[in-house]
């Protein structure tokens, strides 16, 4: 289960510890995430959140504990399994394809019972004909999240959205996301620089340093102890 109240877990990582090759970087991580929520992981670079996000997503070596999507283990599965079993990741360089249109990314990943996605970003719309290398930044990461939910997905993993961005498209791109995970019943666990920006749209958030989990707490419990936080976890 996750925090009271928040129903049974989509997203379940237990007493994980992962790296890559003999490189430990997590250790004894626990996260858990429900349909609907958004959930943030915090903490300074180096702390481990993208090797997180990676090791759900079947691309950084998990050494112990377990990741469950749907109450069912992630474990030695191949990316493309584990994103058959409808988990989504967007990575803080998109991965877009910077010769393939905005249609040809939509039709490459749409699933049935996708969004539809010209509709959530009208702005797309008038871009489908265009190369993804030519968009603005902007126009790339609503690509990148409007490819993601095409694919239908259950579970989320979005790595620094507001990366590069102008905070009105910022907004854009986490106000679509809210209303899409309170809608759809979509589990969202995202990696964000900005604390106030990711406590603001998330419900909850676990804070990472030296690859552990130091803290956790709701948005609006993070958001009062973040002076303490600071001192006491990041050394700051
Ligand atoms: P940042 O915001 O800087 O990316 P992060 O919290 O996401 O911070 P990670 O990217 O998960 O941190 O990196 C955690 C540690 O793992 C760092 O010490 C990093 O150097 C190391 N690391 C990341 N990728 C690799 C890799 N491919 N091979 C070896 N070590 C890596």
């Amino acid at each position: 289960m996750t925090a009271a109240g928040a129903g049974p877990a989509a997203l379940e990582i237990t007493g994980l510890s992962a790296g890559y090759g003999p490189i430990r970087v997590l250790q004894d991580v626990t996260v858990s995430v429900a349909a609907k929520e958004i959930v943030s992981l915090l903490g300074p670079n180096g702390a481990g959140k993208t090797t997180t996000l990676l090791a759900c997503s079947g691309m950084a070596k998990v050494s112990a504990g377990d990741i469950r999507l749907g109450g069912r283990s992630l474990l030695r599965l191949s990316p493309h399994v584990i994103a058959r079993r409808r988990l989504a990741h967007i990575p803080g360089d998109r991965s877009l394809f910077p010769s393939l249109t905005v249609d040809e990314h939509l039709r490459l990943c749409a699933r049935p019972g996708g969004l539809d996605v010209l509709e959530l970003f009208p702005e797309l719309k008038k871009r489908r004909n265009r190369r993804a290398g030519v968009l603005s930044g902007g126009e790339q990461q609503m690509l990148a999240l409007g490819r993601a939910l095409a694919a239908d997905p259950q579970v989320l993993l979005v790595d620094e959205m507001s990366m590069g961005l102008a905070p009105v498209v910022v907004e854009r791109l986490f106000s679509a996301l809210r209303e899409i995970a309170a809608s759809s019943g979509l589990a969202v666990l995202m990696v964000e620089q900005h604390v106030h920006l990711a406590l603001k749209y998330a419900q909850r958030g676990y804070v990472l340093a030296g690859g552990r989990v130091r803290t956790q707490g709701t948005a609006e419990e993070l958001e009062e102890r973040w002076p303490e936080i600071e001192t006491s976890y990041l050394g700051r």
